[in-house]
């Protein structure tokens, strides 16, 4: 006889007080009804769904014969949830382009904007599709760590950089969508910081296609020595002028928008050269034509093109303001199209890094300290000092501003 069990690992007490009918015995019958639920009736020809089905009608009267037994009434176990703000109840600095409905309280506390995060607000999604893969990506590094020898081997560095910067920019944007309803000042450092994680993301990008991307007549080339000293310097131009957009944007919500893509746009161009030579002028030879790097290069810069077209469009919400407060907005999109791409591109760097180590060590040869770790902790100095900079603009502006009002 077929043995169905809802949950198969373990055999509840009370089992043989069970016989299908959910009002027989007490919460406890009813509880081990739910640990085992056996076919041992005659009608054969039933299937494990309507068992599923009987189970979840059984835990649902368990439910609240337990909430009965506590003495808990429904009102006690309602929660209530913080309220949540129409656009036209917000100040301009927190809304959202198209964007209706499901704003946070602006002032929130720090704790506010942590609980918040377990509420579905128009922030709730943008938080959990940066959060989540964070982690993802922060098991992949520590995989690699475990598998490949850091210490010793100077050729791993360039990927633990990328890899560390791709763990830590969606960590950054996630605090920041967390924290951006304590206040405008708030708000303003916090994108900061998402920005400036950003741009050391393309900085870790252009570290890591130097040393393991770059197209083979290039190596040693001019370019291909100063490429890493250019990319610091675009990661201080993206930071600088993504963070001077923030200033215009209640003036001319367009021309921030625009500044800001051509902040992104110009440090991800710049890292893709190499990679758009290798693709269209000369896959087809030498030790950069491993397919399985090109097809993960390929799929990676679709996904980039796809981010860049949805953090400009802002589709769907535009065609439809109101209907996407919640789910399916275009930031969310461009959160989940953003990490795709780096997991795709995650993916090039390692084949690339693998299947070309013997051909790069033998042209290029180690990677220095310098060129890697030097290049990160100047890139990361000169982004703090930017995010300082703006920060204390940002703070002196809002201080003048409120004493002239008083
Ligand atoms: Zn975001």
């Amino acid at each position: 006889m077929p043995d169905y069990r809802v949950f198969p690992v373990w055999r509840g007490t009370g089992v043989a007080g069970g016989g299908g009918n959910g009002d027989d015995g007490g919460w406890s019958a009813a509880w081990s009804r739910c640990l085992r639920w056996e076919h041992d009736g005659p009608d054969r020809s039933r299937i494990p769904v309507f068992d599923y089905l009987a189970w979840l009608v059984l835990s649902r009267r368990v439910c609240q014969r337990g909430r009965g037994a506590v003495g808990l009434s429904a009102d006690m176990l309602s929660i209530k949830l913080p309220q949540l703000f129409h656009s036209h109840q917000i100040p301009k600095v927190f809304r959202e382009d198209s964007i209706i409905s499901g704003y946070r309280r602006p002032h929130s506390s720090a704790l506010d904007c942590v609980l918040s995060s377990f509420q579905l607000t128009n922030e709730t999604l943008n938080i959990w599709t940066h959060f989540l893969p964070t982690w993802y990506f922060l098991w992949r590094l520590c995989a690699l760590c475990s598998s490949m020898n850091v210490l010793s081997d100077s050729y791993t560095w360039p990927l633990l950089i990328y890899m560390l910067l791709i763990c830590v920019y969606p960590f950054t944007s996630s605090c920041a969508h967390t924290f951006s309803s304590m206040s405008p000042e708030s708000r303003h450092v916090c994108y900061f910081f998402d920005y400036g994680a950003l741009s050391l993301y393309s900085l870790g990008c252009a570290i890591s296609y130097s040393y393991y991307v770059m197209p083979d007549p290039w190596i040693n080339t001019w370019l291909h020595q100063h490429f890493v000293p250019f990319a610091v310097g675009n990661s201080v131009f993206c930071t600088s002028l993504s963070c001077y957009s923030r200033f215009l944007e209640l003036q001319s919500a367009k021309r921030s928008k625009a500044l800001r893509t051509a902040a992104f746009v110009l440090p991800f161009v710049f890292d893709t050269v190499p990679l758009f030579y290798r693709l269209l002028l000369c896959c087809g030879g030498g030790t950069m034509s491993s397919s399985d790097a090109l097809y993960s290069h390929c799929y990676h810069l679709l996904f980039a093109f796809l981010t860049c077209f949805l953090f400009t469009a802002h589709l769907p919400e535009r065609l439809y303001p109101g209907r996407f407060d919640y789910f399916g907005h275009s930031h969310q999109l461009f959160h989940v199209s953003a990490v795709v791409g780096t997991h795709f591109q995650m993916e090039g760097v390692l084949a690339d890094m693998l299947s070309r180590k013997a051909w790069l060590l033998a042209q290029q040869g180690a990677p220095s300290l310098l060129g890697t770790l030097g290049a990160l902790l100047l890139g990361l100095i000169l982004n703090l000092g930017i995010i300082g900079v703006f920060s204390a603009a940002l703070m002196w502006t809002s201080y003048h501003s409120a004493r002239s009002q008083r």
